[in-house]
């Protein structure tokens, strides 16, 4: 099986384009000048419904529409386009509306470290015991999510990429921060990577023999965007990189795959399961996540669905994000209220063995605050969201709910107003 990539000079030669009106094919040109679009023959042949394509999360999740930019922006992209302006002004219209769109959501530049006094442009650390590297050569996916908040990343001309071509630095880091225990490789996506290039990361770790590091994880999509990264009778890298995870678990290092998963239908290809199979194998362990998005996965059955086949399947459902006020979120956001309900009428009726997964959260500024719960007052029946950081910067402020006043509307946390003690004159 080769790789086809199919971008936005190329997407027409896609076959099941035909069954597209002209008019949509334009929106995706015009929408794809703002938010890059990218996919392969692997989603477009085996993940995509195209009889149901206005509505087929795969779909949604690859192609760009015009409903995901704001009215007026969509429309001066698409004069800019209509009216044939040079491609670098309609580039300088584009990315006016990137930075419009909140390129660096909830201060990520802010967690960015520093080793004797020198930035370490290609880590993030916010939390004591687990760093994020991202290795140069992993700074793009197989394809591209249509909400992704990484997007800046991808966009190169914007100057905000995060990159590192140094993995001795992040060893010396590791070794100055004896609280570091985790590694999480992320990107992008890492797994585009050739095995030979992690390889290289994973060797120089060996070789820095770090005491503190236990777990090093891999962020990755590539089983949803291209499951033969695992299997070697399509792919004759396949085995090296199984190879690779065996290498890293054989050393006592815990290996955990954080796979991305938006829907159940990403699943549906017996290529999945081989993948996941092949990856377990090396004693690997996979862990899923993803956020709640509107028109792609905004139900109960839908995640239900979903995490009693990752646990059938031999993952370990994880994480349930709230979407980040980043790029296209007006589109794809579930206000904090109902996306506590989907999750309440998901997890009642999934096997308990899908209960490892996390309450729905935001990577807020501070950390990721969890939506514990929906309290009402009896008294009153005032209204409250029960809140607690799952993660803080300070790992000391972690698990203290507290409260915040309802609002059905709210998607983020810094919407919601917090619960002031109300002393009046005469109590006292
Ligand atoms: C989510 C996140 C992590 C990983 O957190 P876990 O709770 O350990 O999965 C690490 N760093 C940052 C900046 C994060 O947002
Ligand atoms: S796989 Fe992840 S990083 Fe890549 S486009 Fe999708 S959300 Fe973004």
């Amino acid at each position: 099986m080769k790789i086809f990539s199919y971008n936005i000079k190329n997407f027409r030669q896609i076959e099941y384009m035909k069954l597209l009106p002209e008019e949509v094919k334009q929106e995706i040109e015009v929408v794809s000048k703002v938010l890059p679009f990218k996919a392969n023959n692997y989603v477009v042949d085996y993940l995509i419904d195209w009889k149901n394509y206005e509505t087929d999360p795969c779909y949604i999740l690859t192609f760009p529409n015009k409903h995901m930019l704001r009215e007026a922006d969509y429309e001066k992209v698409k004069w800019a386009v209509e009216k044939g302006l040079p491609p670098h002004e309609v580039t300088k219209i584009a990315n006016e509306i990137r930075l419009s769109l909140n390129p660096h959501p909830a201060q990520q530049q802010s967690n960015i470290p520093t080793l004797n006094g020198e930035p370490l442009p290609g880590v993030q650390h916010k939390y004591r015991d687990i760093a994020l590297f991202f290795p140069t050569q992993g700074q793009t996916c197989h394809a591209n999510c249509t909400f992704c908040f990484r997007w800046p990343q991808f966009v190169k001309d914007l100057d905000l990429q995060f990159s590192m071509k140094e993995i001795d630095q992040v060893c010396e880091y590791f070794r100055q921060h004896e609280h570091l225990h985790e590694l999480l490789f992320t990107g992008g996506d890492p797994m585009i990577m050739s095995p030979r290039t992690i390889s290289k990361y994973i060797e120089t770790i060996f070789k820095a023999d770090l005491k503190n590091l236990k777990t090093i994880r891999f962020g990755t999509k590539s089983l949803t965007w291209w499951p033969f990264v695992f299997l070697p009778q399509y792919n004759e890298e396949a085995q090296e990189m199984l190879d690779l995870f065996k290498r890293i678990t054989d050393k006592g290092i815990h290996l955990s795959i954080m796979a991305h998963f938006n829907h159940y239908q990403e699943m549906s290809n017996s290529a999945v399961a081989e993948a996941i199979a092949n990856i377990r194998a090396t004693g690997a362990e996979i862990r899923t996540q993803s956020p709640l998005l509107n028109h792609i996965n905004a139900s109960a059955e839908v995640w239900a669905t979903m995490w009693d086949q990752q646990v059938n399947m031999g993952m370990i459902p994880y994480y349930m994000f709230i979407e980040r006020e980043t790029g296209p979120y007006a589109y794809f956001q579930v206000p904090l209220a109902k996306a506590y309900e989907i999750y309440t009428d998901a997890i009642r009726v999934t096997s308990s063995l899908a209960k490892t997964v996390t309450a729905p959260s935001m990577s807020a500024a501070k950390g990721k605050a969890q939506v514990m719960g929906i309290i009402e007052n009896p008294l009153n029946g005032e209204k409250y969201f029960q809140i607690q950081y799952i993660r803080h910067r300070d790992y000391q402020q972690t698990y203290k709910p507290f409260l915040m006043h309802y609002d059905d509307k709210a998607t983020w946390i810094d919407q919601l107003k917090p619960v002031e003690m109300q002393i009046h004159h005469s109590d006292l």
